[in-house]
């Protein structure tokens, strides 16, 4: 065991600063440091080597001086392999941008879009606010990001519509086949 032990911690009167200062970067996540009895810079200096793998399952290698500024790496990471502080980048899950870029359903498509999440709260009995649900409109999102999801007050509005275009159709069924009639209604 060549384990260097401590008896006793030296005080460090500045320890708060000190830790915040030594903070590491996110970027020490992707990078490793180079021996430096293997590699180091023109100047001496150490290096640090990026360790992402590629599809192939090969180290990157991309290197850079180790001299506690991480712009360089931060900008390597972005660029070479789509990695942010906040993680990779997942292609399959649009990200802000990505939905902001994405082109908008043509006015007809988005009609009948909304018809049939219209016709889907109608005939499942949804109550009119899942369409405020957070975890519904991430679902309807991921699926057509394309779709601009109508608030509560946008599909009322396309339930009216239909009740206008269909009571007069309604009345006459009525008159014609009805002999009893039960009413459902939640508005
Ligand atoms: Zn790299």
């Amino acid at each position: 065991m060549n384990e260097i032990r401590q008896d006793y911690p030296i005080p460090e009167p500045n320890k708060v600063e000190k830790t915040s200062r030594k903070k590491r970067s996110w970027t020490w996540e992707y990078f490793e440091n180079v021996d430096i009895e293997e590699h180091k810079s023109d100047n001496g200096e150490p290096l640090k080597r990026c360790k992402v793998l590629d599809a192939n399952g090969k180290k990157c290698g991309t290197l850079y001086v180790n001299d506690g500024s991480t712009g360089n790496a931060i900008i390597h990471l972005l660029n070479d392999h789509e990695i942010t502080k906040e993680g990779k980048m997942n292609k399959n899950q649009p990200t802000l941008s990505a939905i902001i870029r994405a082109q908008k359903h043509s006015e007809n498509r988005q009609k009948e879009l909304r018809q049939f999440l219209t016709d889907w709260i109608i005939e499942d009995f949804q109550p009119l606010y899942v369409v405020q649900s957070p975890s519904f409109r991430k679902l309807i999102c991921e699926l057509d990001p394309s779709f601009i999801i109508p608030d509560e007050k946008g599909v009322k509005k396309i339930i009216y519509n239909a009740y206008n275009s269909m009571l007069p159709t309604l009345i006459e069924k009525i008159n014609v086949e009805a002999k009893n009639v039960s009413l459902t209604t939640d508005m």
